[in-house]
């Protein structure tokens, strides 16, 4: 079966207007997705019909707040395949589930253990182990790209049994590039070491099983799926949340509490400190309920189809360079690029005029733009909703801005 884009896109009022004169074509969807009336509707639902604290009250309304919430863990545990609803852990998103990953390893590192990670990462999934080899005297090895994937030779060279943590993006969110988690994770657990994954950008587009996957950790995002913003989840394997202590404390995540010392709840609300985001994961829930019903497989194969009906009309485009993988079967719907020598800002800025949103700039990865020696990128990025006659509008539109600057 596959999607209908006009059904999906009924559910999305914010699409049907008007920028700069002309109809919204919305490719900034790696930045954040737009959320359906499903979604906005359970979170309005929320406020106007059981708002209360969870966890806590025995009135009726904190009883219904709290079943919602947890009924949210139930459904994420299954949109990922988790073994258990102790491996859901809600967060703010994936740079918080990232953090708190790296706080872990914080708390076991030792002087001269190694953490690896690749050139392509999100700031998020470098600052926080930048942060804890500094704390531990850990050393943080990169690895490099070969025309645009993981240089697999070279990850294998950098993980050795001196690696204790392999963080890696699942999808980047510069290059479209899907990174061979699984097999990176095998590495990563022949020489001991943990496996992270980056899902900021993958989970909302394809199938995660991350008992297949074998990962040990795996942080996601709510707003780049049809969610509000201010959610995620951190899965994390459950005998290594039992090792792991609690990032923050105070209300919720405690049992007992002595004038000197104190007990945590049992997973996963030991991590769960202070009245959590009620709404945002409610509305987590309804986007899970949403994507599930649309079904991951042909959310891939649209995002495939786009880029495989795209790609080609951009490459015919002279003076147009595309970033990442050269065969599509390994990119998401990601595409970076550059026109002749225009800075980025300037191409995403006259394709707002023609009514298309792009993002440009170093998107939270300098080191990967450095790495590409470029300024920065223009990048449009697809989801559930977008046409191909959308397609062709970014074409003819990356064609007036050609014709406009006269490059
Ligand atoms: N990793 C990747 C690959 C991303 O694209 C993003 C968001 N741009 C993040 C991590 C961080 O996500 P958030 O800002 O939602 O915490």
């Amino acid at each position: 079966m596959s999607l209908d884009t006009q059904k999906i896109r009924k559910d999305f009022q914010i699409l049907n207007q008007i920028v700069n004169d002309e109809p919204l074509v919305y490719l900034d969807n790696a930045a954040t997705t737009q959320k359906p009336k499903q979604v906005l509707d359970a979170v309005c639902n929320y406020y106007e019909h059981d708002n209360a604290n969870v966890h806590r009250g025995v009135h009726t309304l904190a009883e219904r707040a709290t079943a919602d919430y947890e009924a949210s863990r139930d459904k994420l545990r299954a949109f990922i395949n988790a073994k258990s609803r102790k491996e859901i852990l809600f967060t703010r998103g994936t740079t918080t589930g990232l953090n708190w990953v790296a706080k872990f390893a914080e708390q076991i590192l030792q002087p001269d253990e190694e953490i690896v990670i690749s050139i392509m990462a999100h700031h998020s999934n470098i600052i926080p182990w930048q942060q804890a080899a500094e704390k531990t005297g850990a050393v943080l090895k990169f690895v490099y790209l070969k025309n645009g994937e993981l240089d697999m030779a070279d990850l294998r060279a950098k993980i050795t049994d001196k690696t204790k943590f392999v963080s890696i993006t699942h999808v980047s969110n510069v290059l479209g590039t899907i990174n061979p988690v699984k097999e990176i994770g095998q590495i990563a657990h022949a020489h001991g070491a943990i496996m992270v994954v980056d899902g900021a950008q993958s989970a909302p587009h394809m199938m995660i099983d991350v008992q297949e996957l074998d990962c040990d950790f795996f942080a996601l995002s709510g707003h780049k799926m049809a969610a509000p913003t201010g959610i995620g989840v951190l899965y994390g394997k459950e005998e290594l949340l039992n090792r792991m202590n609690p990032i923050e404390f105070g209300g919720e995540m405690i049992d007992f509490v002595y004038e000197q010392s104190a007990t945590w709840k049992e997973l996963p609300w030991k991590f769960e400190a202070g009245t959590p985001n009620i709404a945002g994961a409610i509305g987590l829930g309804a986007a899970v309920d949403y994507l599930t019903e649309i079904g991951l497989d042909n959310i891939r194969q649209h995002e495939m189809a786009l880029i495989d009906y795209v790609m080609p009309k951009l490459c015919e485009i002279d003076g147009l360079t595309i970033y990442g993988p050269k065969n599509n079967t390994k990119r998401g719907g990601v595409i970076s690029f550059n026109l002749a020598n225009l800075h980025p800002h300037d191409v995403a800025t006259a394709l707002d005029m023609e009514g298309v949103a792009v993002r440009a700039g170093h998107h939270c990865a300098q080191p990967l733009i450095n790495y590409l020696d470029v300024p920065a990128t223009a990048r449009a990025s697809f989801y559930i909703y977008n046409t191909f006659e959308e397609c062709d509008k970014i074409i003819e539109a990356i064609k007036a801005t050609k014709a406009f600057f006269g490059v």
